[in-house]
């Protein structure tokens, strides 16, 4: 297969990958250009940010995250990287992830931010949860994580919060909120998340990319990312959902991005009038960070780990 591009030029060169729902065979060249004049014209839609902002970039040291890092930077955005580091042990995962997000800070000399939560609270991800009488560690992570980026935005001054959330996770999410009609979740599920109450603008520039796609970015540019990931993630409800929107996209090649690209133009203004226009938020007595109790889940949970711990 020849490459499009090349082709309308002239020339013959072979593609090095075809986008099957697009039915577009690039070369190497041509692909990274796509690439990231789809990512700039999505952050331009949306109206994510501007040349002019700094934009912290969470970075987990997988595939997605570091591409965008790289796309970002490559677009002449001022890009900070993020990692949380969870110290979770499977693997030696959070290790690896740290040493790889560093080593990309180098590669790209920008600047990388991290928080090490076994160093600052004491204890690892998995044992807050467990010290706390949690089963479910993944979701005491989502809300650590979320506390985390709004904390660090706030008093580095970030107004806006990118993450490599792709097609593969916005579709499996939609189909999720679809089936169990979180009207709430539905309203809320948009590439922007808008800066609200002290909390940060959220940001996916990447909602239109498949997985393969990154990973293709990733190989091409030469990104080295950790192909492992957390090993908490093996029990994610997501992954049933990411295998029956697969079959789907097999059988009807362009599923994904229909299902997500017409629920964002004719379903989501529909719930999004059913969200709550104000939430009353007040300061968490104890870190002062926003929240709609006197105290808000983080402190709580680490409240309540002292007192585990002490009990034992
Ligand atoms: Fe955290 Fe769960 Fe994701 Fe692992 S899989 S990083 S524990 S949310
Ligand atoms: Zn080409
Ligand atoms: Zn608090």
């Amino acid at each position: 297969m020849l490459c499009r591009i090349c082709k309308s030029k002239g020339k013959r060169t072979k593609a090095s990958i075809y986008i099957r729902h697009h039915r577009l065979a690039l070369c190497k060249e041509h692909f990274i250009e796509w690439f990231e004049k789809q990512t700039a014209k999505t952050i331009k839609e949306f109206n994510m940010f501007s040349k002019d902002e700094k934009v912290l970039i969470a970075v987990s040291g997988g595939k997605d995250s570091l591409s965008l890092w790289y796309a970002l930077h490559r677009l002449g955005y001022k890009t900070y990287g993020f990692h949380i580091s969870l110290g979770i042990e499977g693997w030696e995962y959070s290790k690896k992830s740290l040493d790889i997000c560093k080593k990309f800070s180098e590669r790209i000399e920008r600047p990388l931010i991290i928080f090490d939560i076994k160093d600052e609270f004491g204890y690892s991800i998995e044992e807050i949860a467990k010290g706390s009488g949690r089963k479910d560690v993944c979701s005491v992570c989502g809300t650590f994580k979320r506390y985390l980026m709004n904390k660090i935005c706030k008093e580095q001054g970030f107004k806006v919060v990118a993450t490599g959330h792709n097609l593969d996770d916005e579709s499996a999410l939609l189909l999720s909120n679809t089936i169990r009609w979180e009207i709430g979740y539905l309203g809320r599920q948009h590439p922007v998340l808008p800066e609200k109450n002290g909390f940060a603008r959220k940001v996916k520039p990447f909602v239109f990319f498949t997985e393969k796609e990154i990973v293709s970015y990733a190989i091409l540019n030469k990104i080295e990312y950790l192909e492992t990931g957390c090993p908490n993630a093996k029990e994610a409800t997501s992954i049933l959902y990411k295998r029956s929107l697969a079959m789907l996209e097999h059988e009807m090649p362009g599923t994904k991005l229909r299902f997500y690209k017409e629920f964002l133009k004719k379903a989501r203004p529909i719930f999004e009038k059913e969200l709550k226009e104000h939430l009353e938020l007040n300061e968490c007595k104890i870190c002062k960070m926003p929240t709609t109790a006197s105290i808000c889940s983080v402190c709580r949970t680490l409240e309540r780990l002292k007192i585990n711990v002490k009990s034992r």
